[in-house]
């Protein structure tokens, strides 16, 4: 396919939403080992959040529209480290589509980009630091090297971020609760990156083709 509709772009949002909290034990599984095991609870809240407002009729006429009334939700209701964090991103990603109704792959792998950068300016976290963006860098990298359809791209993007998740495990944390732990952040992976690859992962599932 080559563009995410904005009913897609919707139906990824409560995809986001389900898949968070089906997965919301293991998240704050993960959190328990090198944070405060807040993590699914957090992502569950602020997605629900987003759902009931927008099955509530919230009007939402484009993508930066959407993108924008997630972002203010997650950033109202999520809290801890990624509220902000996720809220952000969702808000820059709605300031990048404002009026518009569709992305092509190119598009949609420079919308991500530009949020990625928004978390790492905010989160002042870099490759490595066992967060969020070493799940999300790489993937934005397959998307570049993927073919140009969205379904290749977000299916390249989902992947990766699964299999980069996995490997925060043996990463000393840099930044948030776990770098606390120094040494011991070793061996466990890391929560964000794993609700990272889940929003990945259900963006995939809706280009899916
Ligand atoms: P808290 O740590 O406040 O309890 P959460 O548990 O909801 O918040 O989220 C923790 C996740 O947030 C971490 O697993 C990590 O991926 C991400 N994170 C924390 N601090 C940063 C940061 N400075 N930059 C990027 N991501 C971060
Ligand atoms: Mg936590």
């Amino acid at each position: 396919m080559d563009q995410l509709t904005l009913a897609q772009a919707r139906s990824w949002i409560d995809a986001t939403a389900s898949v968070i909290a089906e997965n919301a034990p293991h998240l704050s599984e993960l959190d328990q080992a090198i944070g405060d095991g807040d993590h699914g609870a957090n992502m569950t809240r602020g997605f629900t959040a987003v759902v009931k407002k927008l099955t509530d009729g919230a009007k939402t006429d484009d993508l930066g529209g959407l993108f924008k009334l997630v972002g203010m939700t997650l950033l109202s209701s999520v809290g801890g480290a990624s509220g902000p964090l996720y809220g952000g991103f969702f808000l820059d990603l709605g300031k990048q589509c404002a009026g518009k109704q569709t992305l092509d792959a190119q598009a949609l792998t420079a919308v991500l980009e530009s949020g990625l950068n928004d978390i790492k300016r905010r989160g002042k976290a870099e490759i490595g630091d066992k967060t969020m963006v070493d799940a999300l860098t790489p993937a934005i990298e397959a998307m570049k090297a993927a073919s140009h359809d969205v379904t290749s791209a977000t299916r390249a993007a989902a992947e990766t971020a699964r299999d980069a998740a996995t490997k925060t495990a043996p990463l000393l944390a840099r930044k948030g609760r776990a770098s606390y732990l120094g040494e011991r952040s070793i061996g466990h992976e890391d929560p964000g990156a794993n609700s990272m690859a889940l929003l990945l992962g259900a963006l995939a599932g809706v280009c899916h083709e």
